[in-house]
């Protein structure tokens, strides 16, 4: 039954769909970044035609806009006229009218690759027994049975899953899956949110509304978070009830930063107030960073991954991980025996929290169950802390919850490698 699992990364066949392109392409090896698009933020003083003469310039024409950040554009730029390096160096150059313009880059799904383990869920209550090849440590997990004594999750509370989709009829997570009450299944887009008959969300990779997970990565985190508990099957998530909205961006192991923006934006405007974001690569995008702190103005707390290159990245920054927000939750990733995975990147500054993050047992997509390591499934529990948390105390605000969360961790004493030295604990939290 537990098979495991590897991400190609060396799969260039990115399945993006813009432009009315639903078909997989082939993207150059070389570049990490879109081969034909740019992502443009005005002054707020351009008038439209100070907007068509910069963009003419390029031959650009502009793709999507966005309405958490109105400024900002997809632009699409002709290549027959301009390479994409220039292009983005000559609009970057129209200061008067252009705030920034960068290069549409991709980040990747934070997991590693793995080895066939069976772990019983040490994560949510670790007994000491062997997990892997070494025995595990009493009371190494997120103390979830106790915290569950306290309360095991609101089946209302809605929690985004930004990732690579998630298996909609999963058993373990069907009834967990989240449904859009303002819309409904007539091809056309009745809560006028820009997405037709969007009533589980949306894929932003093949633009449909049937966000399912064809790689088993969302289907993973979206267990952590939210699997059905109780139900005498399977696993059970740190929300026994919730509603998990998943938002597909990522597809072949890869997303586009122009998706993760317009995903965090489905999310915001449809007022969910925590996002779980196991994915980030090394390029920074300030349209990303501007999009989070908007998320963050209307009380939403961005959970995202450290990474796992077992890197300082305060020194050698992760994006979004190493942004410097105050909505962000950044999270490495600790084994059954409270120690820094030996993967996972850290950062006292940049990383807030440890969560488990080594053969962790939870669903996988054609109804199934996997063990996955990495941050990816570390940044998961904190995200289900947090909603746990929001869902019990609904008076309090994004950023109270986060510093309770922060807060109420198990000292471990990893305070030269993260911020807080401790593990997240749902019990604690929830006290
Ligand atoms: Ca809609």
């Amino acid at each position: 039954m537990i098979r495991s699992y590897r991400v190609c990364l060396c799969s260039w066949l990115a399945c993006v769909a813009l432009g009315g392109c639903v078909s997989n392409e082939p993207w150059p090896s070389e570049l990490n970044y879109h081969e034909t698009q740019i992502l443009l933020r005005w002054e707020p003083v351009a008038t439209n035609d100070d907007m068509n003469s910069v963009l003419s310039l390029v031959h650009g024409k502009v793709r999507r806009s966005y309405q958490i950040l109105q400024e900002l554009v997809l632009v699409e730029i002709d290549l027959d006229f301009i390479s994409i390096e220039k292009a983005r160096s000559k609009l970057a150059e129209q200061g008067q009218f252009v705030r920034y313009a960068e290069h549409n880059y991709f980040v990747r799904s934070l997991d590693t690759p793995n080895d066939e383990f069976y772990s019983r869920q040490w994560n949510m209550e670790n007994t000491g027994g062997d997990v892997g090849p070494f025995p595990g440590l009493i009371g190494a997990d997120i103390q979830a049975e106790d915290g569950w004594d306290l309360f095991t999750g609101n089946a209302e509370f809605v929690i985004a899953v930004i990732d690579s989709g998630v298996q909609l009829d999963h058993p373990d997570l069907e009834c967990n899956i989240w449904v859009n009450d303002g819309e409904t299944l007539d091809g056309t887009d009745t809560d006028e949110n820009g997405y037709r008959d969007d009533i589980r969300g949306w894929d932003f990779v093949m633009r449909d509304n049937h966000p399912d997970d064809p790689e088993g990565h969302g289907t993973h985190v979206a267990g952590i978070i939210g699997a059905i508990g109780d139900n005498g099957m399977g696993v059970a998530g740190v929300n026994w009830n919730c509603k998990l909205m998943p938002l597909r961006f990522i597809g072949s192991g890869r997303g586009l930063i122009s998706d993760a923006i317009a995903a965090l934006e489905y999310a915001v405007l449809k007022g969910v107030r925590v996002s779980c974001n196991s994915w980030g690569d090394d390029d920074y995008s300030q349209a990303l960073e501007d999009a989070i702190f908007e998320a963050g103005e209307r009380d939403h707390i961005f959970v995202t991954s450290a990474g796992n290159r077992q890197k300082n990245i305060d020194v050698e920054p992760v994006y979004p991980a190493s942004l410097n927000l105050e909505n962000i939750i950044t999270v490495a990733s600790v084994d059954h025996r409270d120690e820094l995975a030996p993967k996972s990147n850290w950062g006292e500054v940049s990383v807030d929290i440890a969560a488990p993050g080594v053969y962790v047992l939870s669903t996988s997509n054609d109804s199934d169950y996997q063990v996955l390591s990495g941050t990816s499934m570390a940044a998961a529990h904190v995200a289900g802390v947090v909603a746990m948390l929001m869902a019990h105390r609904p008076k309090m605000t994004a950023m109270e919850v986060r510093e309770k969360v922060l807060a109420s961790a198990r000292d471990v004493g990893l305070g030269s490698f993260i911020q807080t030295g401790g593990v997240v604990s749902l019990l604690e939290a929830l006290k």
